[in-house]
């Protein structure tokens, strides 16, 4: 732990501005963090899958490699974060099961494991007769799926209020505030918002989807737009014990997270635009292919609906860009594992504010 006369400013304050704060603050530095609505970006409307092995997806071995890391990267914040108040980060290892509704979607299911197997990535085909408590809640025509071991979840709401807490009890002032600009020299970075203005000895911009403070100077080798997404929260049907959920329906990606007490999220839709609003046909698509795939929703409560901007970078990964001769980083295009990679990020952060300061 270093002496805390060091300081660093974070804009953002989604998953990967809380766990980039978190790690700087636990570094010895000393670290206010600006958001006007704090955890309601795209974290707010995500299902929290920690889920790299029913994320593969060809070309993407990279991005693959690093999700690996993620659970651990998680464990290890969780336990720094109860040894400090107590509380941790609830981590939910329960496995996904893979299923398709119809024939073409199957045929899809056995494309993906093949994908799965060049990625030595563990399955076992599955049997609703051999199997049943897997199958639990599941329309009888759906008998057969993959199951991949050691995906995982966490709840984001619980997550961001955990590390809310984690961060104030290290003295971290959360600043509901909107930075309008910012300026870096070699020496110090300054923000400036709405009535007033902060310097600090370096900065991180986390701001998700959203477009860049006046006065960052991106390379224009990354670029970040906005990918819209839905998830519904509905109440009355436990699957806590299963594993998670996927499943594609007529070419659809659906999803089940299935909280301990009934509480699920059902995601979710992507539309490559950056409206917060949601579309009668696009809560229609998804109610219908979680309503074929498990019945049992009919009977369920909605709670409500959430809606966020996936940031997506040109290749569909994670940057980091860096500006050391003005002391600021851009870390975005986490797209659709900001929630995975968060705490792997945050490390990115607490390396580049050490070199700069140092
Ligand atoms: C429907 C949906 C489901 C998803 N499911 C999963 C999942 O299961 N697993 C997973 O790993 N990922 C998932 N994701 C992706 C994940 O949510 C995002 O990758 C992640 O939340 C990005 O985090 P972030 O902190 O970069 O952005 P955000 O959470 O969007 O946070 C950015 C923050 O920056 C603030 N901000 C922006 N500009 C400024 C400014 N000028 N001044 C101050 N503050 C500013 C905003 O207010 C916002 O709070 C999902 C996303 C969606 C939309």
């Amino acid at each position: 732990m270093r002496s805390s006369t060091k300081s660093a400013i974070v804009v953002g304050g989604g998953i990967v501005g809380l766990t980039s704060a978190w790690r700087l603050a636990k570094s010895g530095y000393h670290v206010t963090v600006f958001d006007p609505t704090p955890g309601r970006g795209a974290t707010w409307a995500a299902a929290g899958m920690i889920a790299p092995h029913a994320e593969v997806a060809p070309g993407e071995r990279a991005n693959f490699d690093l999700q690996r890391q993620a659970l651990g990267a998680w464990q290890t914040l969780s336990g720094e974060l109860e040894a400090q108040i107590g509380r941790r980060v609830h981590l939910h290892v329960t496995g996904t099961l893979l299923t398709g509704w119809d024939a073409g979607d199957r045929r899809l299911v056995d494309q993906f494991r093949q994908v799965a197997d060049d990625f030595k990535v563990t399955s076992a085909i599955v049997r609703r007769d051999s199997h049943p408590e897997v199958f639990i809640g599941l329309s009888d025509r759906i008998s057969t799926g993959l199951l991949l071991d050691g995906d995982a979840w966490l709840d984001p709401d619980q997550a961001v209020a955990v590390l809310r807490e984690g961060l104030a009890s290290l003295g971290v002032d959360v600043v509901t505030e909107f930075v309008d600009s910012i300026e870096g020299t070699s020496s110090a970075v300054a923000i400036h918002y709405h009535g007033g203005s902060m310097r600090a000895d370096a900065g991180i911009l986390a701001t998700g989807a959203f477009g860049l403070p006046d006065g960052a100077a991106p390379s224009g080798e990354h670029s970040v737009r906005p990918v819209r997404g839905m998830t519904v929260r509905i109440d009355g049907i436990d699957r806590s014990s299963a594993p998670t959920l996927r499943c594609l329906v007529r070419g659809r990606p659906f999803y089940l997270v299935s909280r301990p007490g009934g509480y699920c999220v059902i995601g979710a839709s992507s539309e490559e635009r950056s409206g917060p609003l949601i579309e009668v046909g696009e809560l229609q698509r998804l109610l219908r292919d979680a309503l074929d795939v498990v019945p049992e929703l009919e009977a369920c409560s909605l709670v409500e609906t959430r809606v966020g901007l996936r940031p997506a970078s040109t290749n569909l990964e994670p940057f980091f860009e860096q500006w050391p001769e003005r002391r600021w980083a851009w870390s975005s295009g986490h797209f659709r594992h900001g929630i995975t990679l968060a705490p792997l990020t945050a490390c990115s952060s607490l390396e580049f504010v050490d070199r700069v300061t140092a």
